[in-house]
């Protein structure tokens, strides 16, 4: 496999060189800039692989940014989105826009790393097609079958109703990324579902009491508070 380029888009030089340093040593090549509008120019002559984008820059909006990344045809660009704890509804609306993922400021190199590689994972995924509806979905020890509607947890099958295991479908076919409440209530209940996110939680809870999670230490599903869902993926 070649060495997969990416851009870090950050205007403050330390986070910047920390995630470059980080990078370089896991083995990948990277591209900087502190700006939005040099980021652009660099993301179109260089198509790199991922970008990471602070969106708090100095130019530009990093939301426009995103915006422009998206408008092209490098769909399969995975973008992760640093930001900072206290920005629920711009992470949000970023995942709306077409980002892959977030890491909330400050972070370590185990967490960016290990986001990078899911979002590699799953941008390969989708290139090799692999992200269509499957029949059969097997994660750690949680197995979804779509032909026979069945599904398993530690080997014990669970029975779930039409929309918690369409809920979970879309979990599995996102293995490692979040996604929105907006997202799943759209794919779930259509786009003039409206209300809040209220029947969306019901259908969570009742899912995680029957695979058995506990709430505390969750093996399947993450909460991210705000934002909305994530299954966890084997590493
Ligand atoms: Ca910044």
């Amino acid at each position: 496999m070649s060495e997969t380029v990416i851009l870090v888009v950050e205007d403050e030089a330390t986070i910047s060189n920390f995630i470059c340093r980080a990078l370089v040593s896991a083995g990948y090549k990277t591209l900087t800039a502190p700006t939005g509008r040099e980021g652009l120019t660099l993301f179109f002559s260089h198509r790199p692989g991922l970008v990471l984008l602070d969106l708090g820059l100095p130019d530009m909006d990093g939301l426009e940014v995103l915006e422009q990344i998206r408008s092209g045809p490098e769909e399969e660009t995975a973008v992760i989105i640093l930001t900072a704890r206290d920005r629920e509804s711009e992470k949000v609306k970023a995942l709306d826009m077409g980002a892959d993922d977030y890491i909330v400021k400050p972070f370590g190199v185990a967490e960016v790393l290990a986001r990078i590689r899911t979002c590699l994972r799953h941008a390969q995924r989708l290139r090799s097609a692999e992200g269509e509806r499957r029949e059969r979905y097997e994660i750690g020890d949680l197995i979804l079958d779509t032909a026979s509607h069945q599904v398993f947890a530690a080997g014990r099958e669970v029975h779930l109703t039409q929309n918690e295991f369409k809920i979970l479908e879309l979990l599995c076919l996102h293995p490692g990324k979040v996604l929105t409440y907006d997202f799943i209530m759209r794919r779930v209940w259509g786009p003039y579902s409206g209300g809040g996110n209220q029947i969306l939680r019901v259908n969570m809870a009742n899912i995680r009491r029957k695979l058995g999670e506990n709430p505390s230490e969750p093996k399947y599903i993450l909460t991210e508070l705000g934002v909305g869902y994530r299954l966890l993926e084997e590493s």
